[in-house]
Parts: C-alpha cells; sequence; structure tokens
C-alpha cells in the first residue's frame, strides 16, 4: 500500500488518524469524503461512488483490525480492497489462438489499440494480425496500415469495399496463418441504432473469441451508458482503457467493468503501438486515489 501515491488531502485525513488503534465514526466520515472526493474527481460513476462508500464505511466500523494494524492502515486497507475487488483482475487472455473483436465510439482509441495489442502479442511470440473494418471514417485504413506496420504484424483492410462484414469474413481468411486476429470496427460520435447494428452483425459473422470495448480515461460518467449499450448489443468481456498519459485517471471504467461483468484488459498509456501496458488493479487503484 502506497501511501505517497495517495492524494494529499485523502493522506493528510488518513495522517490524522496516525497512532490511533480505535477509529471513530467521525474519523471514518471523515477519510470516506475524501474518498468520495478523489474517486468523482477521477470521473467514477456517482452511484458507484455512493456503494463503495457504504461498504467502506460499514466495514471501517463494523470489523475489527487485526491486531497490531492502526486505524489508519485499516481504513486504507478497506479502501484498496474494496475498489481491487471492484476491479478484478485482469481480463485473461490466453496467448493460444483467437479472435478478439474491438468495440467503442469513434476517437476512442481503438485503431490505435488494435496495433498496440497486435504488438503485445507478438512480444509474447505469437503471430498476430490487425483486421480493419472501418469504411466510415476517410483515413481509417491508411492509419491502421500504418500502425500495422509500425507495429510489424500482419494487417487486411480493404480501402476499396464499403460493407465491414465483407471486409471482416475476407480479413479471416486473409489472415488464416495468424494465431490472434484482432478486428478494428468503426465507431459513431454517439450511440445510436447504426453502429450497435453495424457491430451487431460483425460480431455475428466473425464469431470472436472475445468482445472488448475500448474507453477513452476521460469518457467519465457516459461510460456506463455506452458499456451498458455494447454489453446488451454483442457481450463485452474486458474493457481496454486509452490515453491514461493524460490527466484523466479512468474512473469511468469502474462503471464500466460493473455494468458488463468484465473486467480490463489493457491500458493505453501512449501514442506509439508499444505504449500499451496489462491491467494491473493496485497500481490502477493507487492512481484512481491520487
Ligand atoms: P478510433 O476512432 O477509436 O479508432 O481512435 P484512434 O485509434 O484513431 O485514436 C484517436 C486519437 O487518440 C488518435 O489521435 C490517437 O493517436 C490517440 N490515442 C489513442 N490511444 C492513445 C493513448 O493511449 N494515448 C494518447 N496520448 N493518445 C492516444
Amino acid at each position: 500500500m502506497v501511501l505517497d501515491n495517495l492524494g494529499s488531502s485523502l493522506r493528510g485525513t488518513l495522517n490524522d488518524l496516525r497512532g490511533k488503534s480505535r477509529i471513530s465514526e467521525e474519523d471514518v466520515e471523515g477519510v470516506v469524503k475524501e474518498i468520495q472526493r478523489s474517486l468523482i474527481q477521477a470521473d467514477v460513476d456517482i452511484a458507484l461512488v455512493q456503494d463503495l462508500s457504504d461498504s467502506i464505511e460499514g466495514r471501517a466500523l463494523d470489523e475489527e483490525p487485526p491486531a497490531g494494524t492502526s486505524a489508519r492502515d485499516w481504513v486504507l486497507r478497506i479502501v484498496y480492497e474494496e475498489l481491487v475487488e471492484l476491479l478484478g483482475e485482469s481480463t485473461d487472455l490466453p496467448l493460444e489462438n483467437q479472435t478478439i473483436l474491438l468495440a467503442g465510439l469513434y476517437g476512442s482509441g481503438k485503431t490505435t489499440t488494435a496495433a498496440k495489442m497486435a504488438w503485445w502479442f507478438s512480444k509474447k511470440g505469437l503471430r498476430p494480425a490487425v483486421i480493419q473494418t472501418d469504411t466510415d471514417r476517410p483515413g481509417a485504413y491508411d492509419q491502421a496500415k500504418q500502425m500495422a506496420d509500425n507495429a510489424e504484424v500482419d494487417f487486411y483492410g480493404d480501402p476499396d469495399e464499403n460493407d465491414p462484414v465483407k471486409i471482416a469474413m475476407e480479413g479471416l481468411e486473409e489472415t488464416a496463418d495468424a494465431d490472434v486476429r484482432i478486428v478494428d470496427t468503426a465507431g459513431r460520435d454517439g450511440l445510436n441504432e447504426d453502429l450497435i447494428d453495424q457491430i451487431e452483425r460483425i460480431e455475428t459473422a466473425v464469431d470472436p473469441d472475445r468482445n472488448l470495448l475500448v474507453l477513452d480515461a476521460a469518457m467519465g460518467q457516459s461510460a456506463k451508458d455506452q458499456a451498458q449499450e455494447f454489453e446488451r448489443a454483442i457481450g463485452i468481456d474486458g474493457v481496454a482503457i486509452t490515453k491514461l498519459d493524460g490527466t484523466a485517471k479512468g474512473g469511468g471504467a469502474l462503471a464500466a467493468v460493473n455494468e458488463t461483468d468484465s473486467t480490463i484488459a489493457f491500458l493505453g498509456t501512449g501514442e506509439t503501438v508499444k505504449d500499451i501496458e496489462r491491467f494491473e488493479s493496485s497500481s490502477f487503484v493507487s492512481r484512481l486515489l491520487g
């Protein structure tokens, strides 16, 4: 548990508990209020913040801290445990032959994440391929091809075809030699029937092993609605959060994993194909509270 990573007000409030072995209701309320502030600032959904605060408050008051544990360490441990439990382990990604479909809104970072994931799998010794099915956004093909080249992975797309399902099917055939096929899809500025209808058709045709939702870390409260819609349409197995190199803390992802009963697979931390990490709950929690 890294107290240094916590925001200064939260650290201050927790430090006020230093030396105390018993914790009063007032102490707990003070800490919970600071935690709420950090989480809301990190874009965590309000209803989730409330649920989390209730659990933290309940446990801090009801449960006995283990012998020798200070009130401060006890509260901190409860906070970490509750957040880590909600976020869960990293999405299971066996290093084997598979097809992964990426879904998400326009600009969320799907195309970039497709190439990054391909690069990540190639570093694990597999042969990945990116299949680009975005026929709506001008430049999507060129961008995807360029990034796949940067990642030195196989690529399939067809700038002259405007049926994404056809491209996807052709792509699966053309990349039959690959171990991992990552299918990138079109996005929209917002959720609408066209987008959902298109991704449902692609999903039915491709029959992927996993569907990942790509979310911009700055997405905030609307992450919940997106997650619900994509979950209803195709089912979401994992989330990739992009742009964590910026100021946003990615708290919207908590609602997304909660709504889809899924986990986080990857974190995007920059614009190059190498800027990708597997999700790890404790450092993500430190970031959320920081
Ligand atoms: P798509 O419309 O969902 O395919 O989104 P793109 O992959 O085209 O990404 C939209 C923009 O976000 C591009 O300018 C990317 O370079 C940028 N981007 C994507 N992921 C990251 C990231 O992790 N960090 C940063 N800084 N930029 C990113």
